[in-house]
This record gives structure tokens, sequence and C-alpha cells, in this order.
């Protein structure tokens, strides 16, 4: 399947189970598929792959000659080999995909969209953030060929990328969770990530579905010339949306609403933000066209595990709760869990702790700046910042906030000091950075 020649014929019938691309994790009876990157070259460890009890290993033809007497298979190029493999392997299967991508919250509403088809049917999904060129592939190949439905994250930061895992995974359902700021630098604007999200549209199937944010004009603006399968749902705050939302309240565990499609119930997830509600209805529009019951999706939504780091609630023993977002950041995150804070009621201190964002290209001091300019003493007490771009934010919001309410460190430390000196039972502290801010350091110290 991966248009490869064996070296060696007397291995034509070996049994290959499983494809790893890594010797640390790599299992018995696995083809292994040495990778190249940047730093590192996969080759190089073939001999160990064998050590570990690999059936097999594909080898770039521009790497020289093969290891001899072994299950060598000679390919053109590794990485397509295993691209090839994992397409194929997907037409193989009876297994409907659903492909998941846009700026923000693909990793959970893949979760949610797998919890609500769980309830019905034989799911796989993504695990992880696994969502690239690499990622995308292996999740396909995992695939149990028993598996009914496939829910697979798509990631991308330039264009072309989300056109390639489309026409791997050959999704019968994609979502577009929304359109933000982030790879603004690969993309050179909100227009262009708008595009090259929509490349998601290029290998779903004719007769499949097709979710996305109805309320961003630079996907509804374009999809009228785009060709669009059969089915086209829309999800957003607007009542023109097939899936709207009315009633949202946030509550100490999670966030509770009703929906246009089904006025007289009150859904709860146990996560916060009216963000991810939006993530529910696109996960709900999923399911409904795979004939998922309300009363599945109900019960299903009010039982969902998010993957760790997400808006997770943290209880202290000193008794205030940290609502832990550390894992990343974009101005639109950001915004949403701002105002969520504010809108947070039941706490008597509500206090941001906010990293800089990062990967936002030469903008990135302005949308720092914006980020400051929303924040005023009526929705959040105290903001500390940490880093060079977050002090941004800082200098912005100060001169809207008391003396001191307003303060910004270069090290943790310094921070963590500060905070635990004026933090107190009953108080909220809201953790929000890029992942590679490493904001979750602080949590130790906090609890
Ligand atoms: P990544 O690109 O890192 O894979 P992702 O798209 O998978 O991110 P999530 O991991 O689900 O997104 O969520 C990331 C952040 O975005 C979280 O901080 C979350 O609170 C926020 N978020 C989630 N959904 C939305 C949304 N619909 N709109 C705005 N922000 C969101
Ligand atoms: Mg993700």
């Amino acid at each position: 399947m991966a248009d490869g020649r064996l070296v060696a014929d007397e291995f034509a019938d070996v049994t290959i189970s499983g494809v790893s691309t890594d010797t640390r994790t790599i299992q018995q009876g696995n083809l292994y598929v040495p990778l190249k990157g940047a730093k590192f070259n996969g080759h190089a460890f073939v001999q160990e792959a064998f050590a570990k009890g690999a059936s097999a290993v594909l080898w770039s033809e521009t790497e020289g000659n093969p290891p001899e007497n072994a299950p060598v298979i000679v390919v053109d190029d590794t990485l397509r080999a295993l691209q090839r493999l994992a397409h194929r392997y997907r037409r193989q299967l009876a297994v409907k995909v659903i492909g998941i991508t846009g700026s923000n919250g693909k990793t959970t509403t893949k979760d949610m969209t797998a919890a609500l088809l769980a309830t019905s049917y034989k799911v796989q999904k993504t695990e992880g953030n696994l969502n690239n060129h690499i990622g995308v592939p292996l999740t396909l190949l995992r695939l149990a060929e028993d598996t009914e439905m496939a829910v697979v994250e798509m990631g991308m930061s330039n264009f072309g990328e989300i056109e390639l895992l489309s026409n791997i995974a050959e999704p019968d359902a994609a979502i577009i969770t929304n359109i933000g700021e982030s790879h603004l630098q690969e993309l050179g604007s909100r227009a262009g990530i708008a595009q090259a999200k929509l490349e998601i549209l290029s290998g779903l199937r004719k007769n499949g579905l097709f979710v996305y944010h109805g309320d961003e004009p630079l996907l509804t603006s374009r999809v009228s010339n785009l060709p669009l399968p059969e089915h086209v749902k829309t999800f957003g705050q607007t009542t023109k949306n097939d899936y709207y939302p009315n009633a949202v309240r946030m509550e100490a565990k999670g966030t509770t609403f009703t929906i246009n499609q089904l006025p007289n119930r009150t859904l709860f997830i146990p996560i916060l933000g009216k963000h991810h509600v939006y993530n529910a209805l696109a996960a709900i529009a999923v399911a409904r066209f795979f004939g998922v019951s309300w009363e599945s999706i109900q019960e299903a939504l009010a039982h969902l595990e998010v993957t760790r780091m997400r808006m997770e609630l943290i209880e202290t023993k000193r008794g205030f709760t940290i609502i832990n977002d550390a894992y990343n950041a974009s101005p639109t995150s950001m915004t949403a869990a701002l105002q969520l804070l504010g809108e947070l009621t039941g706490y008597k201190k509500k206090i941001a702790v906010l990293g800089d964002m990062l990967e936002l290209g030469d903008q990135e001091v302005a949308f720092h700046r914006e980020i400051g300019a929303m924040l005023r003493p009526e929705m959040i007490d105290y903001v500390f910042t940490y880093g060079p771009l977050a002090r941004h934010i800082a200098l912005t919001a100060a001169p809207f906030f008391p003396d001191g309410r307003v303060s910004a460190y270069d090290e943790k430390k310094a921070l963590v000091n500060d905070l635990l000196a004026i933090v107190s039972a009953g108080d909220v502290i809201l953790l929000k950075a890029s992942r590679g801010m490493k904001l979750e350091e602080l949590l130790r110290d906090l609890q």
C-alpha cells in the first residue's frame, strides 16, 4: 500500500500490525516509519526499531543504501508513504470520519463530538493534539477495523495543509469551529486564515455534512462560491443559524443553555465559557446528522470529560478557585476567557494572570494592547501579567484601574509571591497564556 520496493524477497509475507514513527514507543510487530525533521533523522534508528520488534521498516530512497537482509521497503519519501498508507487504510474501512478544524476549540469540539457519538457508535478520536501531517495519518492508521466513527482534529499553520489532511482523511463530516488570529504570521490576514480552514472542503465527501460558524462573515461570504456537500448546517449566536443558543448561564460547575432546536430542555456542560457552548453546538449538529437522540446528547454533554487544561476548574486547599486555561492563548481565546471571568458571579475577588500570546506576527504588540484596553475594574479586580509581550496588556490596562491592581512580571517566582499575598478564600484566579509560557508551573505553588 505504500508503493514501495521490498529489498529482500524472502520477507514478502511478513505480517505488520500497527505503525510507529518513534522507536521510544514502538511496539512488537509495528511497521517503523523513519521520518526526517530539521533536528533528527529517524533512519538512524532503524536497527533499534528492529531490536525492539519492528516487523518491517520503510526507507526513503534519498537516504542512501538501505540495511540489507532485513524487511525494508524502499519508498520515494517516508512521510509521503505514511500519508498514502493512511489514506488507503481509511478507504478500506467502513468508518465515518469527522474532521475538525478552526482557530480555537478544535480539541474541545473533537472531545465533545466523540462523546456524543459514543452514545450510539464505536468511536475513536485523535489522541491529545496529534493534529498535523504526521498526527492525522497516525490517527487513521490506529483505527480498529470495527470502529464506526473517527473524530479527527486537523491543525495547520499554512496554506495547503488542511487540504492535504482532508484529502488523506476524506471526511464524511467537517466542522470549522471559528476563525481567529492564530498563525496570522504565515497566513497574512484573517481572510487568509478563513481560506486555509475552508480547504477542509476539498476531501469532504459529496453526500457529507459541513458545519461552520455562521456568524463569521469571512466564512459565510466565501462558502456561497465553494462546492459544498449535500448537507450544510451553521451554528452561532444569531437566530439565522441552524443551531443557536438561548439563556446561556455560567454556574459554579459549568454552563447551562437551551438551544433553538430543543427549546424546552436545559442542557449543561461541565465547562465554563460561552465559547464552549458554540463548540457544543457544532458537536450537536454532527451528532444529530448521524441520528443521535436528544436524550443521549443531553446525557453525554452533562458528563463530558474534556482534555486537561482547557478551562479546568481547580479548588485549592486555601479555598480559592483556579481556572486553568494555560494550554494556549490567542486574542480570540484570551478575550473569551476574560469575558467569562467578567461574567462569573459568586466569587469575592477576580484575578487574571495573563502570559504572552505567542506566534502572532508583527502585530503582536498591538494584539496585547487590545487585550489591555478591554480590561476594566468592573469585570476584574486584579491583573498580573507575565512576559515581555503581556507587559503591554498591563501598560494599556493600568490607567483604568486603581493603583496597584495591575502589575507586570518577568519572573514567575515574584509573581506567585505577590499573588499569594493578595488572594484569599472565595477568590477566583484565571491562568491564561500560550503553551510556551508554561504558566501551569504556577499551579504547584498556588495549591
Ligand atoms: P490547538 O491549536 O492548540 O490544537 P485547539 O483549536 O485544539 O487548539 P482547544 O485546545 O480546544 O483549541 O482550546 C484552546 C483554547 O481556546 C482554550 O483556551 C479555550 O478556552 C479556547 N477556546 C475553545 N473554544 C473556543 C471558541 N470556540 N472560541 C474562542 N476560544 C475558544
Ligand atoms: Mg488542539
